[in-house]
């Protein structure tokens, strides 16, 4: 019996559109200097290093990663703080011209693990209100800063009308986590684990070999081909939009559409043609934190 015959764990297998075998989207974390000022506020910070690495996005990483989809054609989905879009307020309107998705991502890049629910939300509808005022869209999608989650703000995210989430991982196909529609990332095909580096404390790793992590990147995609899952490619407009990075992304891109197999879509679609497909509650799991208040004593 393979595993995912037995009846204690039995979910079936993810069904895609048009017979495909499995999702592609291409995402982006429009977030330009927008952590750096949530991690600095309230403090004066008098340098510029890594706020005008970070404004490069907006200037140029954006609009090359936009000419780099155009070229082929792929609409994708972008997660824009409200900060970003406030600052830079030609942003929206020029993606959703080029036929992509804008969602949320925060106002001030805030993790929403570290603030109480009440701010959390009151950052969300500010977003709400700005995105509707630049572009005239609601009901949009919603990615939280860092992919971080709690059970309170899923029920946040049912009540403002958001369309879906896109911060979890636990399926690597679409699901529902408090009845919230999750389109799942994955940390292994974000750029940011691989090539953030802005010579501070907070960097993890030094740049990595971009062909080394094309080839990682193709092999991530080649497995989650096989288990017909969703293959969430995340890339910053700070990070993606210069160099060998841009090559690197060209020869992924250049890799995946060879295969007829894919489906190629937006992370809203995503989220649309799950809950009206027969994917619909098969991977539906309740949103609780363990319970950490573990029983000391010794048993029996
Ligand atoms: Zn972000």
């Amino acid at each position: 019996m393979r595993m995912h015959d037995h009846p204690a764990i039995n979910y079936p297998p993810y069904v895609w559109p048009e017979g495909k075998r499995c999702a592609v989207v291409f995402s982006l974390d429009l977030d330009a200097e927008s952590p750096f000022l949530w991690i600095s506020r309230g403090q004066a910070v008098h340098h510029l290093g890594e706020i005008e690495q970070r404004r490069q996005g907006p200037r140029q990483g954006l609009a090359r990663v936009a000419a780099l989809l155009a070229e082929y054609g792929i609409r994708g989905s972008f997660y824009v703080p409200g900060v970003v879009a406030e600052t830079y307020p030609g942003l929206l309107p020029f993606l959703v011209e080029g036929g992509h998705e804008i969602a949320h991502h925060g106002y001030f890049h805030e993790r929403i693990e570290a603030i109480p629910v009440e701010r959390a939300e009151e950052y969300l509808v500010q977003a709400q209100e700005l995105f509707r005022a630049q572009t005239g869209l609601s009901g949009l999608g919603h990615r939280a800063p860092s992919w971080e989650m709690t059970p309170d703000f899923l029920r946040v995210l049912q009540r403002r009308g958001v369309a879906y989430d896109s911060s979890l991982m636990g399926f690597d196909h679409p699901y529902e986590v408090g009845g919230v529609v999750e389109v799942p990332v994955q940390w292994m095909v974000d750029d940011a684990l691989y090539f953030r580096y802005t010579n501070s404390a907070r960097d993890k790793t030094h740049p990595a070999n971009p062909v080394a992590v094309l080839e990682s990147w193709i092999e991530e995609f080649e497995g989650v081909r096989e288990t017909g899952g969703l293959f969430m490619v995340t890339v910053h407009d700070w990070i993606s939009g210069r160099g060998q990075r841009l090559r690197l992304l060209r020869r992924l891109i250049e890799h995946l559409r060879r295969d007829p197999q894919v489906w190629w879509a937006r992370a809203d679609e995503v989220a649309a043609w799950h809950a009206a497909s027969a994917n619909a509650g098969r991977f539906s799991v309740p949103a609780h934190a363990i319970n950490t208040h573990f029983e000391t004593a010794p048993r029996g």
